[in-house]
């Protein structure tokens, strides 16, 4: 099995330019630079332009950007500053035509609407997927940490949106990100251990996921959360890659492992509904019959799956579902 290749979320174009976040003269001048580009986030939503299966972001010029907080995204090959900022989305009807589009489709606007990275992360460009994903990634960490955690007082943000100060202490504050194991567990005919949350409706199945615990490892999470959720142990953890997932603060890194042979399965019932083993054509067959159906292809799992099985995989999960694609199950 190979490494994974780049994940939906896992991209971008656009040079952080981190040296430039603390300096507010730079910041300004970026501010007032006409060129500049504004990407409006809010509750982990922007303007995308949708036209089939293509998705691009919406900017603002900074004059036409909303107050909110504002936060450097970087810049790019071409001189061009990218700011987000965490604020009141404006409304579509009022943004200019897509310039991008040729004068023969005028007449055919693409849909222009709020959307989320789990609804256009995969459609969008490399630019705009880590654009979108950087900034979602800051907004919410703002969003939920308005207060130093040492003394309750409100934070002021750093001039370039990647930190926090308290005015009492002077305690500086950085955004969180919390690691999420992901992992194809296989035992020694090959086959892959496939399990259903207990939360998930219907015939949905991936591999199993958790979070690293404090003072752990993410081989070590494997371990655990794979003993844990189905009472298999398992060896040779490998790591294959990682993708940030900030809905709202995971990083989901993604592992294969080996189950040595003559173990029995034991669901643990808080978590899972179900857990088996699948050969690729007993896999294929689940499909056909419509027993199972797989992450949608912006997830890890999904990649992971398809890794293994050697082929993409005909089975979707529909979008509309309420429960999070790949979000770990404790
Ligand atoms: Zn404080």
């Amino acid at each position: 099995m190979t490494p994974l290749g780049a994940l939906a979320l896992a991209r971008g174009t656009v040079d952080r330019v981190a040296e430039n976040r603390s300096d507010q003269d730079w910041l300004d001048a970026a501010w007032k630079n006409p060129r500049t580009r504004v990407l409006v986030v809010s509750g982990g939503r922007a303007l995308v332009r949708l036209d089939n299966e293509h998705a691009e972001l919406v900017f603002v010029p900074p004059p036409e950007a909303p107050a909110g907080l504002r936060m450097l995204l970087g810049q790019d090959a071409d001189g061009v500053v990218y700011f987000g900022v965490n604020g009141e989305l404006p409304p579509a009807d009022a943004l200019p035509p897509a310039d991008a589009l040729p004068p023969a489709d005028a007449g055919q606007r693409p849909d222009v609407r709020a959307a989320s990275l789990r609804e256009v992360g995969s459609l969008l460009g490399d630019r705009d997927a880590g654009l979108l994903t950087h900034a979602v990634a800051l907004a919410n960490w703002h969003d939920t940490h308005t207060c130093c955690p040492l003394d309750g007082t409100p934070t002021v943000a750093a001039p370039g949106g990647h930190s926090t100060v308290c005015p009492k202490d002077g305690s500086e504050h950085f955004p969180r990100t919390d690691p999420a194991v992901i992992m194809l567990v296989t035992d020694p005919d090959d086959r892959c251990l496939l399990a259903r949350n207990a939360a998930w409706p219907g015939r949905r199945v991936s591999i199993l996921a958790g979070f690293v615990d404090p003072g752990e490892s993410a081989e070590q999470a494997v371990v655990r959360e794979v003993a844990e959720e189905t009472g298999i142990k398992v060896n040779n953890v490998q790591y294959l890659g990682s993708q940030p997932w900030p809905m709202p603060r995971s990083l989901m890194l993604g592992f294969r492992a080996d189950a040595p042979a003559g173990q029995v399965i034991s669901v643990d019932h808080d978590e899972l509904a179900e857990a088996d083993w699948f050969s690729r054509d007993e896999l294929l067959a689940a499909i056909k019959a419509g027993q199972i159906a797989f992450p949608p292809s912006i997830s890890n799992p999904r990649h992971i799956i398809e890794s293994w099985f050697g082929a993409p995989l005909p089975s979707t999960w529909t979008e509309s579902a309420p429960s999070a694609p790949a979000a770990p199950t404790s």
